[in-house]
């Protein structure tokens, strides 16, 4: 039998973002290996956080990486996503439960386009404390890395984050993965950082119970199981829940969190639903499991949208009504009609307000942000104003 889940400390979910190649990877590893060291976590080496091989094997396509590690004082659940252009869709999926965020930024490099876009995303999505790791420090030459450090700064500060009172950690996830007691003491800094600087957020845990799907997977002899953060509310075993998008009412019959059991779940524990009866074909990412009755789901709506300029990685054209991208609405990939209404363009920078019609119903609401995609590429961010 496994050894339950025990909520001893607060949880929060963070992640690492930042350009490729920056050192997320190596520094999400050298940071359960640090705590690993500690005792109050289990170390995940670099290729298992960056090719997830459990998951790779039964057929899943997976685009994030989650591990859970303890601090002194909370329990995390740390998401790391690849550098590749599909990272942005799985920072909106994945950020839209982010407490927090960990920026590598490279000491030897600085801000590379990633990084910016990032932050950008970060803030529309709704992550309001980041923590910046000048990563390599170990290679980087100390004049240098002041200017990073600076540059960070102004950037963080452009996006509205306060680069000011941002806390900056220079560290080698490298070198603290090889033990080197210098750098094992700068992730050790990272850590406290992060504990002190990301506070704990409201749970609506009193709310009725949602979860939108990330992956679908089989256990044999069991049945279909879902994962997912708990968006809200809380899930108990032998809860009767709905699957909107599979249309079909369903009972709890299990519940994990990183592979232990658990009785109940709540907003923001990462999760792993077992469902009686459910078709592994009847349910996919992007479908929310909700208390039954609680949601209607719904298709039209008006939205504040950016436009992200060619800078960012965005259009280097204008959109105009009739324009007909894919919106990422929680782990959602829907496609939807723009009408810009009497504005009749938005250009790359502007911020617009603009009506979507989704090519099919899914759970919306004031306030749930999302990202504009085209040819695997962000083009936009917006938060919904108003059902229709
Ligand atoms: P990611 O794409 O941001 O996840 O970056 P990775 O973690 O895959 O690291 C990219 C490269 O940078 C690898 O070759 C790492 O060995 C190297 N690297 C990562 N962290 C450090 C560091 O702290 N110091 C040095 N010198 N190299 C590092
Ligand atoms: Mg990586």
């Amino acid at each position: 039998p496994k050894t339950a889940y025990v909520r001893t400390k607060p949880h929060l979910n963070i992640g690492t973002m930042g350009h490729v190649d920056h050192g997320k990877t190596t520094l999400t590893a050298a940071i359960t290996k640090v705590l690993s060291d500690r005792g109050t976590g289990t170390y995940v080496p670099f290729d298992r956080i960056d090719r997830a091989p459990e998951e790779a094997a039964r057929g899943i396509t997976i685009n994030i990486s989650h591990v859970e590690y303890e601090t002194d004082t909370r329990h995390y659940a740390h998401v790391d996503m690849p550098g590749h252009a599909d990272y942005i869709k799985n920072m909106v999926t994945g950020a839209a439960q982010l407490d927090g965020a960990i920026l590598v930024v490279s000491a030897l490099d600085g801000i590379m386009p990633q990084t910016a876009e990032h932050v950008l995303l970060a803030r529309q999505v709704g992550v309001d404390h980041i923590v910046v790791a000048i990563n390599k420090a170990d290679a980087g030459d100390d004049e240098l890395t002041d200017l990073v450090e600076l540059e960070v700064r102004e950037l963080l500060t452009a996006n509205g984050y306060g680069g000011d009172a941002a806390p900056v950690v220079r560290v080698s996830g490298l070198r603290a993965l090889e033990g080197d007691p210098r750098w094992t003491a700068s992730v050790e800094a990272l850590l406290d950082a992060v504990d002190t600087y990301v506070p704990m957020p409201v749970r609506y845990t009193d709310a009725p119970f949602l979860l939108s799907v990330e992956n679908v997977l089989t256990i044999t002899g069991r049945g279909t199981v879902v994962t997912g953060a708990v968006e809200r509310g809380t899930v108990r075993v032998g809860d009767r829940v709905m699957v909107l998008g599979a249309d079909q009412e369903t009972v709890v019959t299990g519940l994990e969190t990183f592979g232990k059991p658990m009785e109940s779940a709540e907003a923001g524990d990462n999760v792993a639903l077992l469902l009686r009866g459910m078709p592994r074909d009847a349910v996919r990412r992007g479908h929310v499991v909700a208390a039954p009755g609680s949601v209607v789901p719904s298709r039209r709506f008006t939205a504040r949208v950016y436009v992200l300029s060619a800078r960012e990685g965005g259009r280097t054209t204008p959109l105009t009504s009739g324009y007909r991208p894919q919106f990422y609405i929680r782990t959602a990939d829907v496609v939807g009609d723009v009408d810009l209404g009497e504005v009749a363009v938005a250009r790359p920078g502007d911020t617009v307000d603009l009506t979507v019609e989704l090519g099919r119903d899914i759970p919306l609401e004031a306030g749930l942000g999302f990202a504009i995609r085209e040819g695997g590429r962000t083009v936009g961010a917006g938060t919904v104003t108003e059902l229709l």
